[in-house]
């Protein structure tokens, strides 16, 4: 058999691999990873889902009012809505962050159906924001011929459809499915065909609007400590959650500086950074302690027990108006179509495209880079180096050009050459 060619190039590549792993070790006990052609695997490319105004967690009767009405009770609480009309819950626009906020999004989200349900749930959730979308005052109860029924605990007959089966929409069916609600999910693709299943992991608020606000920025503030705590609970579970540390060139924080503060542990400065790059050119930077979600690890658990649970999951259906959703038996509804709640009027809802390059997996490596918008993060059937933040770009053919930097700009950050 004719052996391989190698070039020379390559191999001297694979050389200054070596050398940086060797001197990086033994000066600071650090493992670079070596970014050579031969351990490149593939590229993929997908589209966040960026929101102007930031992501959404919110309630709307959907449907529009007329003297037509159904009374719908939802826990002790009634509501009034046009005939054929319909409870949803939105819950997208999560951008460059939506894996990482996803589990405090989720309950977000469910706490807004719990408070109206008005359900005491043993303390697993704590809610925080009341929403009232034509909660009906007790007086004029009786004028409509309508008694307020007394407290009922959850029962099998509450059915709430979700939109959507990328993380946000299977974080939330989680929880309900927690709460002995029976869900059905509804979406045109399946967890594993959608942007939620290309993220590189990192939990950081990164490409992912600030709202201006303040009510919205308190519900941004409370999901983001909730999803860093829940995530630190399952922590060491097996389901592909694990504390991190996060080097950080000093102009690129990958949006860590938006974090509440105190979330984190303090932020350390490191001057040079570890890398035989870094300290070449004596750069300075900062080490921030995070964490790292294992995409198709923690997407594939969240999966798993939905299936577990009983959850039927009609994949192949599309949205192609709001006619085709008031067609669905459900009343209840969550919306996490992601850039597809365009559907619902939200017009400030943008594609921002990012670029990927996989590599094989490096088992010695247990932290993150990032850099201008340049990144490494471990996964434990691949490498991810990423990346691109191209806003407005909707097609996802392939860039090699922006590949190829990708990179190079890595690997020079990293070992200088
Ligand atoms: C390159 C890249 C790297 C990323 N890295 C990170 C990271 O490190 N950390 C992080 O937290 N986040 C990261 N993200 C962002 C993250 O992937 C998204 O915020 C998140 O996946 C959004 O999830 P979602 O469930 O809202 O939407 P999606 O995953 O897009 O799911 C939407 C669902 O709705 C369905 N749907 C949409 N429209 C319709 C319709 N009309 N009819 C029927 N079904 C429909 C889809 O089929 C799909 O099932 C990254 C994204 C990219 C592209």
């Amino acid at each position: 058999m004719k052996p391989r060619s190698v070039h020379y190039s390559t191999l001297l590549f694979i050389a200054t691999c070596v050398l940086s792993i060797y001197f990086g070790k033994s000066a600071e006990a650090i493992h670079v990873p070596c970014l050579s052609k031969e351990n490149m695997i593939g590229t993929v490319s997908g589209l966040r889902p960026y929101k102007d105004s930031g992501f959404l967690i919110s309630t709307q009767i959907l449907g529009k009012q007329n003297k037509t009405t159904d009374i719908i009770r939802i826990g002790n609480v009634l509501y009034r809505i046009s005939k054929g009309g319909k409870l949803l819950i939105h819950n997208f626009g999560h951008g460059g962050s939506g894996l990482g906020f996803s589990l405090g999004s989720a309950e977000l989200a469910v706490n807004h159906l719990l408070v109206e349900m008005n359900l005491n749930v043993g303390g697993y959730f704590d809610p925080l924001f009341k929403v009232n979308p034509l909660g009906i005052p007790g007086d004029n109860l009786k004028e409509l011929g309508v008694h307020r029924s007394i407290p009922q605990s959850l029962n099998s007959a509450s059915q709430i459809a979700v939109l959507g089966a990328g993380v946000n929409g299977l974080a939330v069916a989680y929880l309900l499915t927690k709460l002995g609600f029976t869900v059905t999910i509804y979406a045109e693709k399946h967890y594993s065909d959608t942007v939620s299943n290309k993220a590189g992991g990192l939990f950081s608020p990164c490409c992912v609007q600030e709202t201006k606000d303040l009510w919205e920025h308190q519900k941004h503030t409370w999901v983001q400590s909730r999803s860093y705590n829940l995530l630190l609970e399952l922590a060491g579970a097996g389901i592909g959650i694990s504390p991190m540390r996060l080097y950080t060139a000093l102009e690129s924080l990958a949006g860590m500086e938006q974090l509440p503060k105190g979330l984190i542990p303090p932020v350390k400065t490191l001057n040079p950074l570890p890398f035989p790059g870094t300290k070449s050119r004596n750069e300075k930077g900062y080490l921030f302690e995070t964490i790292l979600i294992d995409t198709p690890h923690y997407l594939n658990h969240l999966h798993s027990n939905l299936i577990e649970q009983g959850v039927e999951m009609n994949i192949g259906q599309q949205f192609r108006d709001i006619q085709d959703v008031m067609d669905i038996k459900e009343k209840i509804l969550f919306n996490t179509l992601g850039l597809g709640s365009t559907l619902f009027g939200f017009n400030d809802l943008h594609p921002v495209r990012g670029d990927l390059v996989h590599y094989k997996p490096d088992p010695d490596l247990t932290y993150m880079v990032f850099h201008k918008d340049k990144y490494v993060f471990p996964q434990k059937d691949k490498m991810v180096v990423g990346g691109s933040f191209k806003m407005y770009v909707r097609h996802l053919e392939p860039d090699h050009k922006k590949n190829q930097a990708i990179i190079d700009e890595n690997r020079i950050w990293l070992h200088g050459k």
